[in-house]
């Protein structure tokens, strides 16, 4: 019998302890611990901090699902890990395990630049469930007494959608409220250009996203490098100075601390080196899955600027760790695989919206290109981002990671989650392995 244990409980760690249930037999334990005894669906927080949904409605509890579902169930948080000895410390309790899957998401590099921050500075974030509901608290206070909104990113962050979807949609939320003459919205960003996204840009994507801003009247401040931040004041890395009566900042993102403090285990930053079966090169029995993975920037930018990992390309670390993992115990007979990394995204800014699909997300490191990359504009994104959040806590909540109808309609817009290592690849593995 082999114990997998799964750390997180998000976009990355739920669907991968159900595909592992899925595909092992009941004589091998799955535990998922979480520090939050809830599923919550990420991309949909910016509604959360508008007002325009409950957090409650994007989220799923835990340990009624996993349970049912013969999946052993521990709330707390993961404070230490021993590789060697291939144990974990979660609160009190010491937990050994045969596999381990890494999925705790970003720890929030707040500490980043002074006054960062909504705990500890004076910007609000929609990073995670907490700031989304104080964003919100601020966001309503702030709409009795408008002023001018900075939103955007510092340096070194990687998930750049959620600040342009939260630009648009206030600009839309104000809009409607008859409030947007008494708000200047700036966007401020470390993007070499906007719509850069941290990949090089995609497709159209600098194009749509610079119309848009233009059309909506929000000045865009791209390569801008924020320096401190004071109660309403902004300070930029070249001496100027941004006024603001809100401001929704993203931080860059790290790995958690129990990562980096664990001596030869991560990378930069505390991201998690992988092989292409995301097993650790030094650790074979640890896999790792979603931002905590570490990936190569596709080019240099004049300021720091992080990849960002999104839901699709998340899922697909989770399909592909626990198909391997169950080759590993020999409940699978199959070739090993490795994610597409390929995308579909929604960002939704009120009255229209952009889909992104890139194939992959990061374009070939030799060539600069990809197969295939669309970025679409439509009023119609936005229902589809509602369907598909929708949809995601559906399979949350029934125990299913990815059903046979989902992987289909992805092979018809020519997609797929994982693909088999090739023979290169394969070989690869086995030297560094074994
Ligand atoms: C605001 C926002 C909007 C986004 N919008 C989109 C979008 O529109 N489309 C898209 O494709 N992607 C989007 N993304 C990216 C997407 O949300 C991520 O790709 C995805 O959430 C990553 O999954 P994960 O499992 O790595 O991390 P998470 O989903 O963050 O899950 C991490 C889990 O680990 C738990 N955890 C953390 N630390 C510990 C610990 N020490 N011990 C135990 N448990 C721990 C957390 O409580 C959480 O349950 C967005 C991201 C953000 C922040």
């Amino acid at each position: 019998m082999a114990h997998i244990v799964v750390i997180g409980a998000g976009l990355g760690g739920l669907p991968t302890a159900y595909e592992l249930r899925h595909l092992l037999p009941r004589q091998h334990q799955v535990t998922v611990i979480s520090n939050a005894p809830t599923f919550t669906f990420t991309p949909s927080l910016p509604w959360v901090a508008f007002g325009s949904i409950p957090l409650e409605s994007i989220q799923v509890k835990l340990k009624p699902r996993l349970t049912a579902r013969n999946i052993e169930w521990v709330e707390a948080k993961v404070e230490k890990l021993d590789p060697d000895r291939q144990l974990i410390w979660a609160g009190e309790t010491e937990i050994a395990y045969d596999y381990l899957v890494v999925a705790p998401g970003p720890e929030l590099a707040l500490d980043a630049l002074p006054g960062l921050g909504p705990e500890t500075g004076y910007t609000q974030s929609v990073c995670n469930p907490h700031h989304a509901q104080m964003a919100k608290v601020a966001w309503k206070e702030f709409l009795q007494h408008p002023g001018a909104l900075v939103v955007g990113a510092v340096p070194g962050a990687s998930c750049f959608g959620p600040a342009y979807e939260f630009a648009l949609l206030a600009d839309y939320q104000l809009r409607q409220l008859g409030l947007r003459d008494r708000v200047p919205i700036t966007f401020v960003t470390p993007e070499p250009y906007a719509g850069h996204l941290g990949i090089g840009g995609m497709a159209n994507s600098a194009q749509l996203i610079t119309e848009l801003m233009a059309e909506r009247n929000i000045e865009v401040m791209d390569n801008t490098a924020i320096a401190t931040i004071e109660p309403n004041q902004i300070h930029l890395a070249d001496g100027r100075t941004l006024p603001f009566a809100y401001s929704m900042l993203l931080p860059p993102f790290r790995g958690p601390r129990f990562l980096r403090e664990t001596t030869g285990l991560t990378a930069l930053k505390g991201f998690m080196p992988t092989l292409p079966t995301y097993q650790h090169p030094n650790y074979p029995s640890i896999y790792s899955v979603g931002v905590i993975v570490q990936l190569q920037p596709p080019e240099k930018t004049p300021l720091p600027v992080g990849v960002p990992k999104t839901g699709q390309m998340t899922e697909a670390m989770g399909m592909a760790v626990a198909h391997n993992i169950a080759i590993e115990v020999g409940a699978i007979s199959a070739r090993l695989v490795t994610p597409t990394l390929e995308a579909i995204c929604f960002a939704d800014f009120g009255n229209t919206g952009i889909l992104f699909l890139a194939d992959p997300v990061l374009p070939d490191p030799i060539l600069g290109k990809r197969h295939r990359s669309i970025a679409i504009r439509g009023t119609w994104v936005g229902w589809m981002k509602k369907a598909f959040e929708q949809y995601f806590l559906m399979k949350m909540r029934f125990g299913t990671a990815v059903p046979w109808f989902e992987r289909l309609g992805l092979h018809i817009v020519g997609l797929s989650l994982v693909e088999p290592l090739s023979v290169k690849q394969d070989y690869n593995l086995n030297q560094l392995i074994h």
